[in-house]
Protein backbone atom coordinates (compact mmCIF):
# COMPACT_ATOMS: atom_id res chain seq x y z
CA UNK A 1 0.00 0.00 0.00
CA UNK A 2 2.70 2.23 1.44
CA UNK A 3 4.11 1.64 -1.91
CA UNK A 4 1.65 2.39 -3.83
CA UNK A 5 1.05 5.85 -2.42
CA UNK A 6 4.66 7.23 -2.81
CA UNK A 7 4.32 6.16 -6.26
CA UNK A 8 0.59 8.19 -6.73
CA UNK A 9 2.46 10.88 -5.04
CA UNK A 10 5.62 10.46 -6.76
CA UNK A 11 3.48 10.70 -9.90
CA UNK A 12 1.31 13.46 -9.01
CA UNK A 13 4.24 15.92 -7.94
CA UNK A 14 5.95 15.45 -11.34
CA UNK A 15 3.02 15.85 -13.57
CA UNK A 16 0.30 17.81 -10.88
CA UNK A 17 -1.62 18.00 -14.11
CA UNK A 18 -2.38 14.45 -14.86
CA UNK A 19 -3.95 13.94 -11.13
CA UNK A 20 -6.22 16.99 -11.57
CA UNK A 21 -7.32 15.53 -14.60
CA UNK A 22 -8.21 12.45 -13.70
CA UNK A 23 -10.92 14.13 -10.61
CA UNK A 24 -12.12 16.27 -13.55
CA UNK A 25 -13.77 14.23 -16.32
CA UNK A 26 -12.18 11.90 -18.44
CA UNK A 27 -10.46 13.31 -20.86
CA UNK A 28 -8.24 11.32 -23.47
CA UNK A 29 -4.66 10.49 -21.98
CA UNK A 30 -2.48 12.75 -22.67
CA UNK A 31 0.50 11.80 -25.08
CA UNK A 32 4.13 12.19 -23.00
CA UNK A 33 6.55 14.18 -24.92
CA UNK A 34 9.89 12.73 -24.97
CA UNK A 35 11.47 14.82 -21.56
CA UNK A 36 8.16 14.34 -19.62
CA UNK A 37 8.24 10.31 -19.94
CA UNK A 38 12.36 10.69 -19.18
CA UNK A 39 11.14 12.76 -16.15
CA UNK A 40 8.11 10.00 -15.27
CA UNK A 41 11.04 6.69 -16.18
CA UNK A 42 12.99 8.93 -13.41
CA UNK A 43 10.04 9.35 -11.03
CA UNK A 44 8.96 5.60 -11.36
CA UNK A 45 12.50 4.56 -10.61
CA UNK A 46 12.36 6.16 -7.24
CA UNK A 47 9.05 5.35 -5.97
CA UNK A 48 9.09 2.05 -7.23
CA UNK A 49 11.11 -0.92 -5.98
CA UNK A 50 13.89 -2.22 -7.78
CA UNK A 51 15.23 -5.26 -7.18
CA UNK A 52 18.51 -7.06 -9.52
CA UNK A 53 18.73 -10.91 -8.74
CA UNK A 54 22.06 -10.89 -9.52
CA UNK A 55 25.14 -8.38 -9.08
CA UNK A 56 28.84 -9.74 -9.12
CA UNK A 57 30.30 -7.27 -6.38
CA UNK A 58 31.73 -9.34 -3.98
CA UNK A 59 33.70 -11.16 -6.96
CA UNK A 60 35.16 -7.79 -8.15
CA UNK A 61 36.40 -6.94 -4.46
CA UNK A 62 37.93 -10.02 -4.32
CA UNK A 63 39.97 -9.02 -7.25
CA UNK A 64 40.60 -5.63 -6.04
CA UNK A 65 39.12 -3.89 -2.79
CA UNK A 66 37.52 -0.87 -3.24
CA UNK A 67 34.96 1.52 -1.23
CA UNK A 68 31.21 0.68 -2.69
CA UNK A 69 30.02 3.28 -0.02
CA UNK A 70 31.79 5.93 -2.24
CA UNK A 71 31.78 6.42 -6.06
CA UNK A 72 34.54 3.77 -7.32
CA UNK A 73 36.13 4.45 -10.20
CA UNK A 74 35.78 0.98 -11.51
CA UNK A 75 33.00 -1.61 -11.59
CA UNK A 76 29.42 -1.02 -12.23
CA UNK A 77 28.11 -1.05 -8.39
CA UNK A 78 28.68 1.56 -5.61
CA UNK A 79 26.27 3.28 -3.47
CA UNK A 80 26.11 6.63 -5.32
CA UNK A 81 25.29 5.48 -8.41
CA UNK A 82 22.92 2.71 -6.73
CA UNK A 83 21.21 5.38 -5.35
CA UNK A 84 20.74 7.37 -8.86
CA UNK A 85 19.54 4.74 -10.44
CA UNK A 86 16.92 3.83 -8.30
CA UNK A 87 18.32 0.33 -7.05
CA UNK A 88 16.62 -0.80 -3.46
CA UNK A 89 17.64 -4.44 -3.01
CA UNK A 90 20.84 -6.23 -4.91
CA UNK A 91 21.13 -9.83 -4.58
CA UNK A 92 25.42 -9.93 -4.01
CA UNK A 93 26.47 -13.25 -6.27
CA UNK A 94 28.22 -15.53 -3.48
CA UNK A 95 29.96 -16.91 -6.74
CA UNK A 96 32.02 -20.05 -5.92
CA UNK A 97 34.60 -20.79 -9.04
CA UNK A 98 34.38 -24.58 -10.14
CA UNK A 99 37.48 -25.24 -9.68
CA UNK A 100 37.09 -25.60 -5.80
CA UNK A 101 34.42 -28.65 -6.44
CA UNK A 102 35.40 -31.55 -4.96
CA UNK A 103 38.67 -30.03 -3.07
CA UNK A 104 36.53 -29.72 0.42
CA UNK A 105 37.26 -25.84 0.16
CA UNK A 106 33.78 -24.01 -1.60
CA UNK A 107 32.25 -23.86 1.91
CA UNK A 108 34.65 -22.33 3.30
CA UNK A 109 35.35 -19.60 0.32
CA UNK A 110 31.75 -19.52 0.57
CA UNK A 111 31.40 -17.73 3.65
CA UNK A 112 34.27 -16.03 3.73
CA UNK A 113 32.35 -14.40 0.41
CA UNK A 114 29.45 -14.39 2.61
CA UNK A 115 31.70 -12.05 5.62
CA UNK A 116 32.74 -9.71 3.13
CA UNK A 117 29.26 -8.51 2.17
CA UNK A 118 28.26 -8.76 6.13
CA UNK A 119 31.01 -6.69 6.79
CA UNK A 120 30.11 -3.70 4.26
CA UNK A 121 26.91 -3.60 5.68
CA UNK A 122 27.66 -3.32 8.85
CA UNK A 123 30.17 -0.49 8.33
CA UNK A 124 27.82 1.43 6.35
CA UNK A 125 24.43 0.93 8.35
CA UNK A 126 22.81 4.50 6.95
CA UNK A 127 23.92 2.77 3.46
CA UNK A 128 23.17 -0.84 3.53
CA UNK A 129 21.53 -3.56 5.43
CA UNK A 130 20.92 -7.47 4.66
CA UNK A 131 17.87 -8.74 3.52
CA UNK A 132 16.94 -11.86 4.94
CA UNK A 133 13.34 -11.82 4.04
CA UNK A 134 10.55 -10.30 1.45
CA UNK A 135 9.42 -8.17 4.78
CA UNK A 136 13.35 -6.78 5.20
CA UNK A 137 12.98 -5.76 1.57
CA UNK A 138 9.63 -3.29 2.57
CA UNK A 139 10.81 -2.20 5.75
CA UNK A 140 14.35 -1.19 4.52
CA UNK A 141 13.02 0.50 0.90
CA UNK A 142 10.89 2.51 3.28
CA UNK A 143 13.96 3.86 5.65
CA UNK A 144 16.08 4.14 2.21
CA UNK A 145 18.77 1.63 2.87
CA UNK A 146 19.64 -0.16 -0.04
CA UNK A 147 19.26 -4.05 1.08
CA UNK A 148 21.54 -6.98 -0.09
CA UNK A 149 20.27 -10.07 -0.52
CA UNK A 150 22.47 -13.00 -0.57
CA UNK A 151 22.06 -15.63 -3.95
CA UNK A 152 25.28 -18.57 -4.18
CA UNK A 153 26.04 -18.78 -7.53
CA UNK A 154 27.10 -22.61 -7.71
CA UNK A 155 25.92 -25.25 -5.50
CA UNK A 156 29.42 -26.76 -5.09
CA UNK A 157 30.12 -25.17 -1.52
CA UNK A 158 27.10 -27.94 -0.32
CA UNK A 159 29.71 -30.39 -0.76
CA UNK A 160 27.50 -33.14 -0.55
CA UNK A 161 25.70 -32.44 2.55
CA UNK A 162 22.02 -31.98 3.14
CA UNK A 163 22.84 -29.83 6.33
CA UNK A 164 24.97 -27.51 5.08
CA UNK A 165 21.66 -25.92 3.53
CA UNK A 166 20.92 -24.96 6.60
CA UNK A 167 23.67 -23.26 7.46
CA UNK A 168 23.56 -21.16 4.20
CA UNK A 169 19.82 -20.76 5.14
CA UNK A 170 20.81 -19.01 8.54
CA UNK A 171 23.75 -17.34 6.93
CA UNK A 172 21.21 -15.49 4.82
CA UNK A 173 21.34 -17.10 1.61
CA UNK A 174 17.89 -16.93 -0.64
CA UNK A 175 18.96 -18.40 -3.86
CA UNK A 176 21.51 -21.08 -5.20
CA UNK A 177 22.38 -20.90 -8.77
CA UNK A 178 22.64 -25.31 -8.72
CA UNK A 179 26.32 -24.99 -10.72
CA UNK A 180 28.00 -22.74 -12.85
CA UNK A 181 29.97 -23.26 -15.66
CA UNK A 182 31.05 -26.97 -14.85
CA UNK A 183 29.09 -30.10 -13.97
CA UNK A 184 28.71 -30.89 -10.20
CA UNK A 185 27.84 -32.95 -7.73
CA UNK A 186 24.16 -31.29 -7.78
CA UNK A 187 23.28 -30.99 -11.22
CA UNK A 188 25.25 -30.62 -14.87
CA UNK A 189 26.21 -27.09 -16.34
CA UNK A 190 24.70 -25.86 -19.88
CA UNK A 191 28.20 -24.87 -20.75
CA UNK A 192 29.30 -28.27 -20.76
CA UNK A 193 29.59 -30.82 -23.80
CA UNK A 194 29.79 -33.45 -22.06
CA UNK A 195 27.01 -33.78 -19.40
CA UNK A 196 27.62 -36.03 -15.97
CA UNK A 197 24.14 -36.65 -14.63
CA UNK A 198 21.79 -36.42 -17.33
CA UNK A 199 20.19 -33.73 -15.30
CA UNK A 200 20.39 -33.33 -11.75
CA UNK A 201 22.20 -36.02 -9.59
CA UNK A 202 20.23 -38.24 -7.10
CA UNK A 203 22.07 -35.72 -4.26
CA UNK A 204 20.74 -32.87 -6.68
CA UNK A 205 17.09 -33.68 -6.39
CA UNK A 206 17.53 -34.16 -2.71
CA UNK A 207 18.65 -30.97 -2.58
CA UNK A 208 15.61 -29.28 -4.39
CA UNK A 209 13.56 -30.54 -1.91
CA UNK A 210 15.98 -29.42 1.02
CA UNK A 211 15.62 -25.62 -0.35
CA UNK A 212 12.03 -26.03 -1.15
CA UNK A 213 11.77 -27.08 2.81
CA UNK A 214 13.75 -24.35 3.90
CA UNK A 215 12.83 -21.51 2.18
CA UNK A 216 15.68 -20.96 -0.46
CA UNK A 217 14.73 -20.01 -4.07
CA UNK A 218 15.96 -22.47 -6.66
CA UNK A 219 17.80 -21.04 -9.42
CA UNK A 220 18.43 -22.57 -12.67
CA UNK A 221 20.38 -20.11 -14.63
CA UNK A 222 23.55 -21.93 -16.03
CA UNK A 223 21.88 -25.41 -15.13
CA UNK A 224 21.43 -27.98 -18.44
CA UNK A 225 18.20 -28.01 -19.77
CA UNK A 226 17.63 -31.77 -18.48
CA UNK A 227 18.87 -30.49 -15.20
CA UNK A 228 15.69 -27.56 -15.27
CA UNK A 229 13.56 -30.27 -16.27
CA UNK A 230 14.42 -31.85 -13.54
CA UNK A 231 13.97 -28.77 -11.43
CA UNK A 232 10.37 -28.00 -13.00
CA UNK A 233 8.90 -31.63 -12.14
CA UNK A 234 10.75 -31.65 -8.44
CA UNK A 235 9.70 -28.31 -6.83
CA UNK A 236 7.17 -27.55 -5.03
CA UNK A 237 7.67 -23.56 -4.99
CA UNK A 238 7.99 -21.70 -8.28
CA UNK A 239 11.74 -21.34 -9.17
CA UNK A 240 13.84 -18.55 -11.03
CA UNK A 241 16.81 -17.90 -13.32
CA UNK A 242 18.46 -15.21 -11.78
CA UNK A 243 20.50 -13.92 -14.57
CA UNK A 244 19.47 -15.68 -17.94
CA UNK A 245 18.03 -14.18 -21.31
CA UNK A 246 15.98 -15.60 -24.44
CA UNK A 247 17.46 -18.63 -26.51
CA UNK A 248 14.72 -17.03 -29.48
CA UNK A 249 17.47 -14.40 -30.03
CA UNK A 250 20.68 -16.09 -29.21
CA UNK A 251 19.33 -20.01 -31.13
CA UNK A 252 21.48 -23.11 -29.78
CA UNK A 253 22.88 -21.43 -27.10
CA UNK A 254 21.95 -23.53 -24.06
CA UNK A 255 22.75 -20.43 -21.59
CA UNK A 256 19.89 -18.67 -22.45
CA UNK A 257 16.07 -20.21 -22.12
CA UNK A 258 14.15 -21.66 -24.70
CA UNK A 259 10.44 -20.46 -25.38
CA UNK A 260 9.52 -24.00 -24.23
CA UNK A 261 11.49 -23.63 -21.11
CA UNK A 262 10.06 -20.10 -20.61
CA UNK A 263 6.50 -21.64 -21.19
CA UNK A 264 7.06 -24.55 -18.32
CA UNK A 265 9.03 -21.99 -16.05
CA UNK A 266 5.85 -19.49 -16.19
CA UNK A 267 3.39 -22.78 -15.60
CA UNK A 268 5.36 -23.18 -12.36
CA UNK A 269 4.95 -19.90 -11.67
CA UNK A 270 8.86 -18.98 -11.56
CA UNK A 271 10.16 -16.09 -13.41
CA UNK A 272 13.15 -15.40 -15.70
CA UNK A 273 15.35 -12.08 -14.75
CA UNK A 274 16.95 -11.09 -17.97
CA UNK A 275 21.17 -10.66 -18.14
CA UNK A 276 22.31 -7.57 -19.71
CA UNK A 277 25.44 -8.96 -21.19
CA UNK A 278 25.29 -8.09 -25.04
CA UNK A 279 26.51 -11.62 -25.72
CA UNK A 280 23.17 -13.33 -24.08
CA UNK A 281 21.18 -10.88 -25.72
CA UNK A 282 22.71 -10.08 -29.00
CA UNK A 283 23.27 -13.54 -31.07
CA UNK A 284 25.84 -11.45 -33.80
CA UNK A 285 27.91 -10.32 -30.35
CA UNK A 286 28.32 -13.58 -29.10
CA UNK A 287 29.28 -15.70 -32.48
CA UNK A 288 31.63 -12.39 -32.27
CA UNK A 289 32.47 -13.29 -29.21
CA UNK A 290 33.05 -16.93 -29.16
CA UNK A 291 35.33 -16.41 -32.35
CA UNK A 292 37.58 -14.16 -30.30
CA UNK A 293 37.70 -16.57 -27.43
CA UNK A 294 38.56 -19.16 -29.55
CA UNK A 295 41.06 -17.32 -31.43
CA UNK A 296 43.31 -16.06 -28.84
CA UNK A 297 42.95 -19.52 -26.66
CA UNK A 298 44.31 -21.30 -30.15
CA UNK A 299 47.00 -18.79 -30.20
CA UNK A 300 48.02 -18.91 -26.85
CA UNK A 301 48.26 -22.69 -26.65
CA UNK A 302 49.89 -22.84 -30.36
CA UNK A 303 53.01 -20.34 -29.36
CA UNK A 304 53.35 -21.82 -25.57
CA UNK A 305 52.79 -18.44 -23.74
CA UNK A 306 52.47 -18.60 -19.91
CA UNK A 307 50.20 -17.55 -17.93
CA UNK A 308 50.93 -13.99 -17.28
CA UNK A 309 51.48 -13.00 -20.70
CA UNK A 310 48.72 -14.69 -22.01
CA UNK A 311 46.38 -12.79 -19.43
CA UNK A 312 48.12 -9.13 -21.37
CA UNK A 313 47.51 -10.68 -24.46
CA UNK A 314 43.88 -11.70 -24.34
CA UNK A 315 43.44 -8.50 -22.72
CA UNK A 316 44.81 -6.56 -25.58
CA UNK A 317 43.62 -8.55 -28.04
CA UNK A 318 40.11 -8.63 -26.97
CA UNK A 319 40.08 -4.55 -26.72
CA UNK A 320 41.08 -3.97 -30.14
CA UNK A 321 38.53 -6.88 -31.55
CA UNK A 322 35.54 -5.48 -29.43
CA UNK A 323 32.71 -7.76 -30.86
CA UNK A 324 30.51 -4.48 -30.05
CA UNK A 325 27.52 -3.66 -27.54
CA UNK A 326 23.79 -4.57 -27.83
CA UNK A 327 21.61 -1.31 -26.19
CA UNK A 328 18.79 -0.82 -23.85
CA UNK A 329 16.33 -1.64 -27.02
CA UNK A 330 17.83 -5.60 -27.50
CA UNK A 331 16.62 -5.46 -23.64
CA UNK A 332 12.64 -4.57 -24.01
CA UNK A 333 13.06 -6.97 -26.98
CA UNK A 334 13.72 -9.73 -25.09
CA UNK A 335 11.01 -8.67 -22.15
CA UNK A 336 8.77 -8.19 -25.15
CA UNK A 337 9.10 -11.81 -26.73
CA UNK A 338 8.82 -12.82 -22.88
CA UNK A 339 5.54 -10.93 -22.63
CA UNK A 340 4.18 -12.24 -25.82
CA UNK A 341 4.72 -15.99 -24.25
CA UNK A 342 3.50 -16.29 -21.37
CA UNK A 343 2.59 -12.23 -19.89
CA UNK A 344 4.37 -9.51 -17.74
CA UNK A 345 3.92 -11.58 -14.54
CA UNK A 346 7.41 -14.01 -15.38
CA UNK A 347 10.24 -11.24 -16.35
CA UNK A 348 12.31 -9.44 -14.16
CA UNK A 349 15.76 -8.37 -14.01
CA UNK A 350 18.92 -9.99 -13.53
CA UNK A 351 21.99 -7.95 -14.70
CA UNK A 352 25.19 -9.67 -14.17
CA UNK A 353 26.70 -6.69 -13.74
CA UNK A 354 30.64 -6.83 -12.35
CA UNK A 355 30.08 -10.16 -13.81
CA UNK A 356 30.17 -9.64 -17.56
CA UNK A 357 32.99 -6.78 -17.94
CA UNK A 358 32.79 -4.70 -20.89
CA UNK A 359 30.06 -6.12 -22.80
CA UNK A 360 27.23 -3.90 -21.11
CA UNK A 361 24.57 -2.69 -23.61
CA UNK A 362 25.03 0.86 -24.86
CA UNK A 363 22.60 2.82 -21.69
CA UNK A 364 23.05 0.14 -18.84
CA UNK A 365 26.45 0.79 -18.18
CA UNK A 366 25.98 0.46 -14.28
CA UNK A 367 23.70 0.35 -11.77
CA UNK A 368 22.52 4.25 -12.19
CA UNK A 369 21.07 3.11 -15.43
CA UNK A 370 17.61 1.44 -14.60
CA UNK A 371 15.80 4.59 -15.43
CA UNK A 372 17.05 4.32 -19.58
CA UNK A 373 15.17 0.63 -19.06
CA UNK A 374 12.16 2.12 -17.61
CA UNK A 375 12.09 5.17 -20.16
CA UNK A 376 12.20 2.54 -23.12
CA UNK A 377 9.42 0.73 -21.54
CA UNK A 378 7.33 3.47 -20.99
CA UNK A 379 7.61 4.43 -24.48
CA UNK A 380 7.03 0.85 -25.45
CA UNK A 381 3.57 1.42 -24.04
CA UNK A 382 4.16 -0.81 -20.49
CA UNK A 383 1.84 0.84 -17.56
CA UNK A 384 3.13 1.39 -14.47
CA UNK A 385 1.81 -1.63 -12.79
CA UNK A 386 3.71 -4.07 -15.72
CA UNK A 387 6.70 -1.82 -14.88
CA UNK A 388 6.39 -2.48 -11.37
CA UNK A 389 6.38 -6.26 -11.75
CA UNK A 390 8.99 -6.32 -13.71
CA UNK A 391 11.23 -4.02 -11.45
CA UNK A 392 10.28 -5.97 -8.53
CA UNK A 393 7.14 -7.50 -7.71
CA UNK A 394 6.98 -10.77 -9.49
CA UNK A 395 10.55 -11.48 -7.99
CA UNK A 396 8.79 -10.58 -4.59
CA UNK A 397 6.16 -12.94 -5.27
CA UNK A 398 8.18 -15.62 -5.86
CA UNK A 399 10.28 -14.89 -2.86
CA UNK A 400 6.89 -14.83 -0.95
CA UNK A 401 5.88 -17.94 -2.39
CA UNK A 402 9.13 -19.91 -1.28
CA UNK A 403 8.22 -18.28 1.89
CA UNK A 404 5.02 -19.14 2.76
CA UNK A 405 5.80 -22.78 1.58
CA UNK A 406 8.75 -23.36 4.42
CA UNK A 407 6.53 -21.71 6.95
CA UNK A 408 3.85 -24.68 6.34
CA UNK A 409 6.48 -27.45 6.44
ZN1 LIG B 1 26.59 -16.38 -13.86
Amino acid sequence: MRIYFLLILGIALVFPSCTKETKEQKEPEKILTDEELHAKADSLAKYIIIVDTHIDVPYRLGEKWEDISQRTINGDFDYPRAKRGGLNVAFMSIYVPPKYEGTGKSKEVADNIISLVEDIANKHPDKFALAYSVADVTKQFNAGVISFALGMENGSPVEGKLENLKHFYNKGIRYITLAHSKNNHISDSSYETKKKWNGLSPFGEEVVKEMNRLGIMIDVSHISDSAFYDVINLSGTPIIASHSSCRHFTPGWERNMSDEMIEALAKNGGIIQINLGSSFLNDEIRKKEELNERYIKDYINDNNIVSEEAHELKRDFLKENHPGYANVKDVVAHINHIVKLVGIDYVGLGSDFDGVGDSLPEGLKDVSQYPNLIYELLKAGYSDEDIRKSCSGNLLRVWSAVEQFAKKQ
